[in-house]
């Protein structure tokens, strides 16, 4: 059959001086002519229309396949505000079409080897595979819940390639003993305590050293993050292994954006040999958001719902990737961002689930200061039967002054009720009206069901910490 070069597929498709058949460059200028308009395709090669209600997710400029990112809203984009966010128009479109159980689906990353290439082929291929011509008047000739299945089973062969496996099924870990103090203590029903700690802007480890200490007897695990705003720092690898030889547990964040598959699975390994155990697996911001000038925008190789399937099939089916065995499972704890105010509820019930499906055994929440429109997020997970499989900790950023206020408002993804801006302004002392304004949070937070616990970002003010825990005794 014309097109069907052997080794085609070896060269990669971004390379500038690689020939392709006639036939394969035909078929791919009458894909993109056709589904360019209709789709907004951009020629990733590995359609998944199906499941993304006939939007191609890949305008979004973060590259993500399987939901939209924590800075979603139904207005824009984050990364460039002068465009929608495409995976809001996707759930829109989706809901619209029934087809929000599609959304469930666990994606592969991207085949790099297809990129710009046609997907029709891959099609044709397995239409052969699967009795060509005949197979379909056989097909055709079935009731129609069957056809219909059938036409399902054959896109899901197509779009899923044998090294991924995705489904959209939950896949708790098996019976285990807890692998960190974190995990032993919310599986024994306790309330929690994590802090983060933005790694330092130097290469010395004094600075986390002393916040170690500060924190030490009021928290049950410290978080590092990765390059928090798309701004390098010293790696949260490093400072969890601190953390650790000091006797504090870490929770070590890991971004998407800057690791590739395999540098994923080789940092965390490393991370267990050197004790860490909790791993909060994130996209991560966008360069673009960052100081950095002219960096690399377009690698986005994996998102932080493949991480979390990765390195959940790692640890219970003791397999890379790639399909090779591990000597040894790495014994992980795995948790994810929860995002109660991206996009709208509804959306992000569907886009926790699928994390929680993927992997994720614990929640860290973004900033709250609407706890009504917190208990409705936690109000979708518990309907979709989320809730029951996961721990949640509530994120809390005490407030330092009105402009900070107005700062964390504009963040997307926050929600600050004016009352609490009100406040904020008229108070002669804001400091001590945002410590006030954080201890009235935890007070309703902590009465929630299905909160286990709080997460407190402080950035740079962790000294507030253990007045926060002290006067809100809950320890
Ligand atoms: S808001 Fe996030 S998910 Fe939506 S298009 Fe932008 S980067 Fe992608």
């Amino acid at each position: 059959m014309p097109g069907f070069t052997p080794g085609r597929r070896w060269q990669p498709a971004y390379y500038p001086f690689h020939s392709e058949p006639a036939f394969d460059r035909f078929i791919e200028f009458i894909e993109r002519s056709i589904k360019g308009p209709l789709f907004g395709c951009r020629m990733c090669g590995n359609c998944l229309l199906q499941e993304t209600a006939f939007i191609c997710p890949m305008e979004c400029p973060k590259g993500l396949r399987n939901g939209p990112c924590g800075g979603s809203t139904p207005e824009h984009c984050y990364v460039d505000p002068d465009r929608p966010c495409i995976w809001y128009k996707i759930y829109e479109r989706a809901e619209k079409m029934g087809r929000t159980d599609r959304l469930r689906e666990v994606l592969p990353p991207l085949d790099w080897e297809k990129v710009g290439t046609d997907s029709w082929m891959d099609v044709a291929r397995h239409w052969v595979k699967v009795g060509g011509l005949k197979g379909m008047v056989d097909a055709l000739k079935l009731p129609k819940p069957e056809r219909d299945e059938a036409w399902e089973k054959f896109f899901y062969e197509v779009r899923q390639p044998e090294w991924w496996g995705g489904d959209d099924k939950p896949h708790p870990a098996p019976a285990h003993e807890p692998v960190s103090t974190l995990e032993a203590k919310l599986t024994a029903g306790n309330f929690v305590i994590t802090a983060e700690v933005s790694p330092p802007l130097a290469g010395a480890t004094d600075e986390i050293v002393k916040k170690l200490n500060l924190l030490r007897d009021h928290i049950d695990a410290v978080n590092f993050t990765d390059n928090p705003s798309a701004t390098p720092r010293m790696s949260s690898l490093v400072c969890s292994a601190v953390a650790a030889m000091n006797g504090v547990e870490p929770v070590m964040q890991i971004a998407a954006r800057e690791r590739t598959r395999m540098g994923l699975q080789s940092s965390v390994l490393g991370a267990v040999a050197l004790g860490i155990r909790n791993v909060l697996c994130l996209t991560g911001d966008h360069p673009r958001l960052g100081p950095s000038p002219h960096g690399r925008m377009d690698i986005w190789d994996i998102d932080s719902i493949q991480m979390l399937w990765i390195l959940r099939r790692m640890r219970d089916e003791g397999h890379f990737l790639d399909g090779r065995d591990l000597k040894a499972a790495p014994p992980l704890f795995l948790g994810a961002a929860g995002s109660p105010f991206s996009s709208n509820a509804r959306f992000q019930a569907l886009r926790e689930e699928k994390k929680v499906n993927a992997g994720a055994q614990f929640f860290q929440t973004n900033l709250i200061y609407d706890v009504d429109g917190f208990a409705e997020w936690l109000g979708g997970l518990d309907q979709l039967g989320v809730l029951a499989r996961v721990h949640v900790l509530a994120g809390l950023m005490p407030m330092r002054s009105f402009k900070a206020a107005q700062m964390i408002a504009q963040v997307p993804g926050v929600k600050v009720p004016k009352a609490l801006l009100d406040r904020m302004e008229s108070a002669t002392d804001p400091k001590e009206e945002g410590v006030q304004i954080t201890l009235e949070l935890i007070d309703k937070l902590k009465r929630l069901p299905g909160v286990h616990g709080l997460h407190i970002m402080a950035v740079g003010w962790e000294s507030i910490v253990p007045r926060l825990i002290k006067e809100s005794s809950i320890r």
